[in-house]
């Protein structure tokens, strides 16, 4: 057996657009051999509270997190916070206003749709949503059952990836907002996925100084939503900015095609572990009273 990651600080359950429960999700985390799981579903902590009391059953590490949408310079990239603490009003409130973006969002997907002849798409998203965050994989697995299109992923390449006709820009937190709830909620700023992002290597330069210089701690040189093949150059750039390591499958459900849980690589040696940091801070006790 290769040697395998047993931490995953990035995943999705069904309180954004994952397809598992919280409790689910952990259940599967254990089995895969995971130790150190955290949560992190789009712009909501509602999943938090379950998924540590499920974890504590099963004796692995719970890690609070969340991954925010963030628009910057006309990209939307995602900040994932590990550790933070779900009370924290700043983060609540930004929270907040990301939802009420989203609930217009949708609507504005589901209008645009009609206009393509496609109608009902809205309620039928929010069949899948069933009153949580409302996400465009929502609007995918619907337009996917309905016949639309041959699975969910397809639809990001017709209706709702970028440049599609049902794909609306966004009023995501800045990035200094998103860096600013995270801290305030004691939590550490990951860049997610960042192979996914289209951009220069002069943009990915200014992306992690401005990150760096708002407070950010790491960035997720393995992700399950990038190439594997992307890692030896997202190591260099943490290490050039002084950034730690993270490692995250950014796991959806059996059914999505995405890296499972506990198939991931671990962390290239010369990088500092976010999560060592982490383990600090539970070993300070600020981590027992978070869910
Ligand atoms: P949203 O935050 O609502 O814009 O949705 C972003 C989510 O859509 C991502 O976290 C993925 O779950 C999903 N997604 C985005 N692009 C794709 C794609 N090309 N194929 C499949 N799922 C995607
Ligand atoms: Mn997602
Ligand atoms: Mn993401
Ligand atoms: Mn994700």
């Amino acid at each position: 057996m290769p040697p395998y990651s047993l931490v995953d600080l990035h995943t999705h359950s069904t309180a954004s657009d994952g397809t598992l429960s919280p409790t689910a999700l952990c259940q599967r985390a254990a089995a895969a051999g995971i130790r150190t799981l955290a949560l992190t579903d789009h712009d909501t902590t509602e999943g938090l509270a379950e998924a540590g009391r499920a974890a504590a059953e099963l004796g692995i590490d719970f890690v609070t997190g969340v991954e925010i949408s963030v628009g910057w310079n006309s990209q939307t990239l995602h900040i994932v916070g590990l550790a933070i603490d779900p009370r924290n009003r700043m983060l609540q409130e930004g929270l907040a206003g990301l939802m009420v973006f989203r609930d217009w969002r949708a609507q504005e997907i589901g209008r645009r749709l009609a206009k393509m002849g496609i109608l009902e798409a809205h309620a039928g998203a929010m069949t899948y949503a069933k009153g949580r965050m409302v996400g465009r994989a929502h609007f995918a697995r619907w337009l996917a059952e309905q016949g639309y299109c041959p699975d969910p992923r397809s639809a990001f390449g017709k209706y709702l990836g970028r440049g599609c006709p049902a794909c609306v820009g966004g009023d995501w937190a800045s990035l200094a907002e998103a860096v600013t709830w995270i801290l305030d909620a004691g939590g550490r700023a990951v860049l997610a996925h960042p192979g996914r992002y289209r951009l220069s290597g002069a943009r990915m330069r200014a992306l992690l100084r401005e990150f760096c210089d708002n407070g950010g701690s790491a960035v997720e040189v393995i992700s399950g939503s990038q190439a594997a093949a992307d890692t030896p150059h997202f190591v260099r750039l943490a290490r050039e900015h002084g950034l730690a390591g993270s490692i995250g499958s950014d796991y959806h459900g059996p059914e999505l095609a995405y890296t499972d849980m506990g198939r991931l690589p671990p962390l290239p040696t010369g990088l500092t572990p976010v999560w060592e940091d982490i383990g600090e801070a539970k070993i300070r006790g600020k981590m027992n009273t978070m869910c």
